[in-house]
């Protein structure tokens, strides 16, 4: 057995018989673990496990003796997989395991009635909008003016029409000029906007738990007072953790906040409190981690409902809020006329508006909610899929030259690139040269995560437009991707395909004048076939004798207008967009929901998946040491500096010094090269052409190097201030590695200890799907990040969420439907819908993809 190995038994062994009491070497754990990781590397230990061990282990000291019996459990589990000859070679068995819970769920527990009931509750409860005394926000009439149900009357009202949504909020009674100041705040002006202003939770008094009933991971209310409540300082007095130690009688669980101290001002010992959250667990026992809070408002509890909670602001009080939002669902829900046609309700299964309203704020169950919630969020989606679909019916109506090619031809170009393609490669070029041979234009989406193997796709239907003598240009975020695109595509289409290599060129921001001038006029005049560049193609007076094809690499998001303004330099040249940024399929539908989809969801032959592994700060040696472990085997490591201000010239400063630095320092006998945002095009992309051809062993660099770039011979990405950037920016950087045939590790060092606990990072552990990845960013932080600020209409959905994908396939098959029957929307049925259409694209600035 490896002597390492045998060591790390012998110690797991001696911990399981002592009780796991961080005894088994003298000093603990710590002072082992440096010269057991310098022991594994002399002995060949696979970097593998070097890594599992010293990334499990790291933090053994400090965990509780149940938590460190489970990591040696987990560790060994994860050896025996690497080295199945361990197999049961350790068996923890130590302190039994705990006794589980009653799995059982309690009945809920009845919450005490108020002793007190205050005087107001007395009275008899008349829902009617005069209730609301006008602009005395937090005197207004408790809760029980409520009905305990709000039923969805027949209406014996005249309808309101939709424009009675339009009138502003001072026309009810309760709000005068000074609460509608306020809630302008909330960016509430109308009772329509009311209407929609959604709690952001609902609190279920009919259902309260009591603490010793929670269970790990469930989502709950409880009301319970503070014990006590302090402030306590971390990482070096930077950050505070607010602390509440709270009970109910039943048993007592902790609260914590991050840097409010405010919190401490509302929540001293012994008020009562509403609590509500996800129960988690820190070291064995059960916390609350920033739980939603309120003071308890006792009447809530007579309400025996689920009660709405919304979004405030300064000044506006829950209970005031409520009750106003109350008054405009009674008086004006059931009386609105629904926009959605009586067809699209039934087809799509969704309740009437006029329920759903009522049902969103004042629930009668958790079930009706949902249907109501759902009601709603399809509502949105189907006005989004409207305006989408429409938009792509206008497309298609347009007319292009078809560029056909015959099966030889294709056979004799495949047969002429280095490797065969992939079956998926295959088949979305088979999507891509149908659209080419068609009348009307490509407008095509293609996805594929980084290095699944865009280029050749691209090239491909470049080949096709050249030999159907048109051309093509294809444009890439930065000069160094439009370099790269250049040397490669001047390889992959040779001169047998009709393109000779004089005819394809490259013009970036660093062309010098004269050949810029020469390229615009071989454009004009069609002896350039193709032309790669930046985002320059498109602003500069460049024209086209003939433009068949615009291919935009990587994340360019362009609009209707500049899609328009595109179109213009050919005869309605055929378009397609290629990310990498793996999209959820929702959200392609609806952010590109206009263009048709081909996704590449296969890797080339060979490749291995990136490994990777989040290092504490203070293991930044053992990183470093790791990618100089990697070195001396002749590979090349990437080193990623974050953008640590908003400027360029302090990000390049930083950069500047910490390559220094790491020359002078550990990389002493390495070539460090160095890349910012403020160094010269040129300058750029000489040292990439020098990392390129491994005149450089390691290239420190800040994000600039994000997209695209292709070194084989990369095998280790170390990613600083981890923390600071997105998933799918995470994701593109991991992709800078793993493309030649040596496995390929990506190191993940956050900013601090504490941000090393991040759902992010430990996601980008445990998985290299980008898709996957793609959907937990989705839901984790939203669609933000996809979309750009000109997107920002997409963020006001109120009900709906851009990751529901089957929701959004349902509103799509409904667009669709309704505009097969109904192209213009002319049909008397469909006049309300039309004019929702028209007001939500128009709030939403009309801008897709
Ligand atoms: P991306 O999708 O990220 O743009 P590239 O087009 O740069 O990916 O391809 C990544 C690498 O994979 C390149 O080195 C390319 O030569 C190689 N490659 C692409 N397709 C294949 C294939 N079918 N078989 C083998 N290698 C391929
Ligand atoms: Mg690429």
């Amino acid at each position: 057995m490896n002597s390492a190995i045998n060591k790390l038994l012998n110690y797991s062994r001696l911990e399981a018989r002592r009780g796991f009491d961080n005894r088994a070497v003298v000093g603990g754990l710590q002072k082992m673990l440096d010269p057991w990781e310098a022991e594994a590397r002399e002995t060949q230990l696979s970097e593998t496990i070097i890594l599992l061990v010293t990334a499990r282990l790291r933090d053994y000291p400090r965990l509780s003796e149940g938590s460190r019996e489970e990591i040696l459990r987990g560790l060994w589990n994860r050896i025996e997989q690497e080295i199945p000859e361990l197999k049961g070679a350790y068996s923890g068995e130590a302190v039994a395991p705990a006794p589980a819970p009653d799995p059982t769920p309690p009945p809920p527990p009845v919450p005490e009635p108020a002793k007190e009931p205050s005087a107001e509750s007395s009275k008899p409860a008349a829902p009617s909008i005069e209730a609301a005394r006008p602009d005395s926000p937090e005197e207004s009439q408790p809760i029980e003016d409520m009905p305990a149900a709000t039923r969805p009357e027949t209406p014996t009202e005249p309808p309101e029409p939709l424009s009675a949504l339009n009138a502003p909020l001072t026309t009810i009674s309760g709000i005068g000029p000074r609460s509608a100041t306020t809630l302008k705040k909330l960016n509430l002006e109308t009772l329509g906007d009311l209407l929609w202003h959604l709690p952001r939770r609902y609190d279920d008094y009919s259902q309260l738990k009591t603490i010793n009933r929670l269970w790990y991971g469930e989502e709950v209310t409880i009301i319970a007072t503070v014990d006590k409540i302090i402030v306590r300082k971390a990482r070096g007095g930077k950050m505070q953790i607010i602390e509440a130690v709270v009970s109910d009688g039943t048993g007592s669980i902790r609260a914590t906040w991050f840097n409010q101290q405010w919190i401490t001002k509302q929540l001293s010992a012994g008020k009562a409190v509403v609590l509500s959250g996800t129960i988690d667990q820190y070291l064995g026992k059960l916390v609350m981690k920033s739980p939603e809070w309120e003071l308890l408002e006792r009447e809530n509890l007579h309400t025996n409902r689920i009660v709405p909670v919304y979004p405030l602001t300064a000044g506006i009080g829950q209970k005031w809020l409520r009750k106003v939002i109350y008054a405009v669902v009674d008086r004006f829900a059931r009386r609105l006329e629904d926009p959605l046609p009586e067809s699209v309700r039934a087809s799509a299964e969704v309740v009437p508006l006029q329920v759903a309203l009522q049902q969103v704020h004042f629930p009668d169950s958790w079930e009706q909610l949902q249907r109501a919630q759902q009601r709603l969020s399809f509502e949105e989606l189907f006005l989004l899929q409207l305006g989408v679909v429409r938009q792509k019916r206008e497309w298609e109506a347009l007319e292009t030259n078809p560029m056909p090619v015959s099966d030889e031809w294709l056979d004799t170009f495949k047969a002429s690139l280095p490797y065969e393609l992939t079956r998926a490669q295959s088949t979305v070029l088979s999507d891509i040269r149908t659209d080419l041979a068609a009348a009307r234009p490509m407008n095509r989406l293609l996805e594929g995560d980084v290095g699944s193997g865009k280029t050749v796709v691209a090239a491909t239907a470049i080949a096709i437009t050249a030999a159907n003598h048109a051309q093509s240009a294809i444009m890439a975020p930065t000069s160094i991707l439009a370099e790269q695109h250049y040397q490669t595509l001047k390889k992959l289409l040779p001169d047998g395909a009709g393109i000779p290599s004089e005819s394809i060129r490259l013009l970036v921001g660093g062309t010098p004048e004269s050949e810029k001038q020469e390229i615009r006029e071989g454009l004009a005049n069609g002896q350039i076939h193709v032309v790669i560049g930046t985002h320059a193609l498109l602003e500069d007076p460049v024209t086209f004798d003939r433009l068949g094809l615009v291919i935009i690499d990587e994340q360019h998001r362009f609009g209707v207008e500049q899609r328009a303004r595109l179109r213009a330099k050919g005869n309605n040249p055929n378009l397609m967009v290629m990310t990498a940024t793996p999209i959820p399929r929702s959200l392609a539908l609806t952010i590109y929901g206009d263009l048709d989809l081909s996704i590449i969801d296969e890797m080339p032959p060979g490749r291995m998946p990136v490994e990777t592994h989040i290092f504490l700060p203070s293991e930044r040696l053992r990183a470093h040491n790791f990618i100089i472990h990697q070195l001396q085997a002749g590979h090349q490591a990437f080193i990623i500096f974050p953008l640590v201000e908003e400027s360029e010239k302090v990000e390049a400063k930083a950069a500047v010094d910490e390559h220094e630095k790491l020359q002078e320092g550990i990389f002493k006998p390495y070539r460090l090269g160095l890349l910012h945002g403020r160094m010269k095009t040129e300058e750029k992309d000489e040292i990439m052409e020098q990392f390129r051809r491994h005149e450089l062993d390691v290239l420190v660099s800040t994000s600039v190097v994000e997209v695209g770039v292709d070194i084989p011979d990369a095998t280790v990405i170390l990613i600083e201030g981890a923390n600071r950037f997105g998933l799918a920016q995470l994701h593109q950087f991991r992709g800078r590695v793993g493309r030649g045939d040596s496995q390929s590790y990506c190191l993940l060092i956050p900013d601090s200890d504490d941000a090393a606990e991040n759902k992010r990072l430990e996601a980008m552990e445990s998985t290299t799907d980008g898709f996957r990845l793609a959907e937990l960013d989705l839901d984790q932080r939203g669609p933000g990040d996809f979309l750009g600020t000109r997107q920002s209409g997409y963020l006001e959905l109120k009900a709906a969420r851009l990751s529901d994908v089957n929701m959004i396939e349902k509103a799509r098959r409904e667009a669709s439907r309704l505009f097969e029957a109904d192209p213009e929307l002319q049909h008397a049925d469909h006049q309300n819908i039309a004019q929702s259409l028209e007001r939500f694209w128009s709030s939403a600035q009309g801008d897709i993809s």
